[in-house]
């Protein structure tokens, strides 16, 4: 992407990998909100950039220092591998890592370089990782292996949607079985909020999104409960009059953690899942913490280290708890990417992949 709202598929030039990367064929990389932000120039990125992080892909080659990895092996790819030497890593939060967050902002891997350029000018990588590619030169271990048996159209999904979803009931808010939940915005993250809740054994669910093929899918997917935003008032009063235990906010805006905030009952927990456009402010009455005592927290990609959370998700995907398939939208190759994204920013029910 030379510039927001339209990209391009062009040779770039690859440094050599490192002892420690391998080069990941990639296979399927699915169309995050994080890259939609990018797209459409709400997020200041340097350009050109090759945007995508949630893929999976087989492993091509591999550096004589990673030893976890072999040719051939399936892999999804982690966005945060981070540092593991930060305050953040030490205290076990990797995805909140310092240097990965200036990369991310940078538009370069963790260590500042980028590896690709074109015509010697520096090319960017879209949230440290820039998947949206036949190859993708990435630290081992950024590459975590897959399980076999999972489709790779459908692990694609595992690299960034799943961890953050499920990762932000099971990891962050961590509730107690029998609870209420609200999940505002059922596209990718939104949906596997909706089966994190599951899993953890709530009560009622109650997913609210304007598009209602996503509505009729968050019912399949373990919400109890599915109103569009203007009926949301009624739908909360119907579930719970004081308000719900936790309330997901997946879309991120001002707009929907205000809502989210609003509907939690007192002393329950708001938690801000998806990401706003950059400058999003937030206008809060105070008295909801003191005399509420409401929690509003946040997460980012599932609070926990992906190459400990992937497995999890593994084994939510092999006892068939936890349902990928039926969330995969419409494939594109990588020469419609453009296609692709104006199909997520359509409002697709189904997560849009690109098939490199
Ligand atoms: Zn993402
Ligand atoms: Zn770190």
């Amino acid at each position: 992407m030379r510039e927001p709202g339209r990209l391009e598929v062009v040779e770039l030039d690859v440094e050599e990998p490192r002892p420690d990367e391998v080069v990941v064929r990639m296979d399927a990389v699915g169309v995050c909100g994080t890259d939609l932000h990018s797209y459409k120039g709400e997020w200041n990125r340097p350009t050109p950039i090759v945007l995508g992080h949630e893929g999976v892909g087989v492993v091509a080659a591999v550096g004589d220092d990673v030893a976890a990895l072999a040719v051939g092996d399936a892999v999804v790819l982690s966005w945060a591998p981070s540092c593991g030497e930060c305050g953040a890593c030490r205290r076990g939060r990797p995805a909140a890592c310092g240097p990965l967050s200036t990369a991310i902002g940078r538009g370069t891997l963790l260590g500042g370089r980028t590896g690709l350029s074109l015509d010697g000018e520096v090319v960017y990588r879209g949230t440290a990782t820039g998947a949206l590619a036949e190859h993708v030169v990435v630290a081992g271990a950024a590459a975590l292996p897959l399980a076999e048996g999972v489709p790779l159209e459908h692990a694609a999904l595992l690299g960034c949607a799943a961890l953050t979803g499920v990762g932000a009931v099971l990891n962050a808010a961590r509730p107690e079985p029998g609870f209420t939940a609200l999940v505002l915005g059922a596209g990718g993250v939104g949906q596997f909020v909706v089966q994190g809740a599951r899993i953890a054994g709530a009560a009622a669910v109650l997913a609210v999104d304007p598009v209602e093929l996503r509505r009729e899918q968050a019912l399949r997917l373990g919400a109890t409960h599915a109103c569009a935003p203007e009926d949301l008032r009624e739908a909360v009063r119907e579930l719970d009059a004081e308000g719900v235990d936790y309330a997901f906010d997946a879309v991120g805006a001002p707009e929907t953690t205000k809502l989210a905030l609003r509907w939690t009952r007192g002393g329950g927990t708001a938690v801000v899942v998806g990401l706003p456009a950059a400058g999003a402010r937030l206008d809060l009455d105070p008295l909801d913490f003191t005399n509420r005592e409401k929690t509003l927290t946040g997460t980012i990609y599932g609070s926990e280290d992906p190459a400990v959370a992937l497995p999890q998700l593994l084994g939510l995907v092999a006892s068939g708890e936890l349902e990928l398939g039926s969330l995969v939208g419409p494939s594109f190759p990588l020469d419609r990417a453009d296609d692709a994204f104006r199909a997520s920013l359509g409002g697709e029910p189904g997560r849009v992949l690109v098939r490199p």
